[in-house]
């Protein structure tokens, strides 16, 4: 590619007096002063004026930016020298033949198969252009010719070749978890999104879009919770707004990260003290204890609020199993362990006080004891 510019420089010096390899003092961005710099490339603006590419020489190249004319010293303009050939065997990570700044020379690796089985062309005028691997669905990644030439596709960042594009900055700004962070280096993002202003990440997956909308559908967790639950809860309406409700989720955790396993919805304000909206485990988790454990972390939260609360009716079948055993198991915890107030007398709890202290309603707390066959009504009470 350098050949065909300095072909370019010399067919058309008079017309493009600025070319890729002058030299001159460029004003850096938040500082006053000029600093040698040299031009990596050229491009036109929408409204036909030029940026230029530069590099500030025995600066580390997260310095290097595109500027206006505005800023390069057209006083002292150094025509570029004989272009020097880098050796192939050997290549400098990251570094590029102007820079003097020491860098560890590696040797060259084999150059991997993407998972697609494009072979990258051995050598390309524009460098090694290599297929990223499959794209986000936000954004088309079908177009591999113009592809941005990318470093293996599996390892860790490993050095590439110092050619034209990857030696450039790529990417203007990056959006994190409410940061704009404004890149370094090159990244081999899909050439879809390198093109725009800013790319937006989501903070815990990393997962790169190409806009705030997209960023903001792919952070609706919550709708994508409810409509997963759907499958597999029959008598509850699907809500798009979540807005009211706080979400528990569950998850086991190994080695590859945490798996959700079961969830449940709580309404931030309960006119009728409910304190579960939707409950459910995943199947593949069912029979496990994870039901009773979110059942009981629920009303752990009563608790804490110094309430009682209820499931929100209908309950399922499954769910009304689950929500008796618990019930079950935490009220005769209760009763077995009623010491009497005076040595002697039959120990005694009112129905109010197995409520306050296990925070199950009173009306569930009387319905297990119906379905246990423990409570009497006495004189129509
Ligand atoms: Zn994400």
């Amino acid at each position: 590619m350098a050949d065909e510019i300095i072909t370019a420089n010399n067919l058309d010096e008079s017309a493009l007096p600025l070319s890729e390899g002058c030299r001159m003092p460029v004003r850096m961005r938040n500082l006053d002063e000029t600093l040698l710099a040299e031009i990596l490339s050229i491009k036109e603006t929408t409204d036909g004026d030029n940026l230029y590419y530069v590099h500030y020489i025995d600066f580390n190249k997260r310095l290097d930016e595109w500027v206006g004319k505005d800023r390069l010293d057209l006083t002292k303009v150094q025509q570029p020298k004989k272009e020097v050939k880098t050796p192939l065997k050997e290549i400098k990570n990251g570094s590029r033949p102007c820079s003097p700044e020491r860098e560890v020379i590696i040797k060259e690796e084999p150059i991997q198969l993407l998972q697609n089985g494009n072979v990258p062309p051995k050598k390309s005028t524009a460098g090694r252009k290599r297929k990223f691997p499959p794209g986000p669905d936000e954004v088309s990644t079908s177009d591999s010719k113009d592809a941005a030439p990318s470093p293996r596709t599996t390892g860790s960042l490993v050095a590439h070749h110092d050619d034209l594009i990857t030696r450039m900055k790529n990417i203007e700004m990056i959006e994190l978890g409410g940061h704009m962070i404004r890149p370094w280096y090159f990244s081999p993002y899909p050439q879809e999104l390198v093109s725009l202003p800013c790319i937006y990440l989501c903070e815990f997956c990393l997962k790169y879009m190409k806009s705030r909308i997209c960023l903001k559908r792919h952070m609706v967790y919550a709708q994508n919770l409810c409509l997963l639950a759907k499958c597999f809860l029959d008598h509850k309406t699907l809500y798009y707004d979540t807005d009211p409700f706080l979400f528990y989720v569950m998850t086991e955790l190994d080695n590859s990260g945490f798996h959700i396993v079961g969830y449940f919805s709580k309404e931030k304000e309960s006119t009728e003290d409910y304190n579960v909206a939707c409950i459910l485990t995943l199947p593949p988790y069912q029979r496990k204890g994870y039901g009773k454990l979110l059942i009981e972390f629920s009303y752990e939260l009563s608790k804490f609020e110094g309430k009682t609360g209820s499931p929100e009716k209908p309950l399922s079948d499954l769910g009304l199993l689950s929500y008796r055993s618990y019930w079950t198991g935490a009220i005769l915890e209760i009763l077995v362990n009623v010491k009497p107030t005076e040595p002697g007398e039959r120990p005694q709890i009112t129905i109010q006080e197995i409520s306050e202290q296990t925070s199950i309603k009173k009306q569930d707390v009387i319905s297990t004891l119906q379905h246990l066959n423990l409570i009497h009504y006495y004189k129509g009470q």
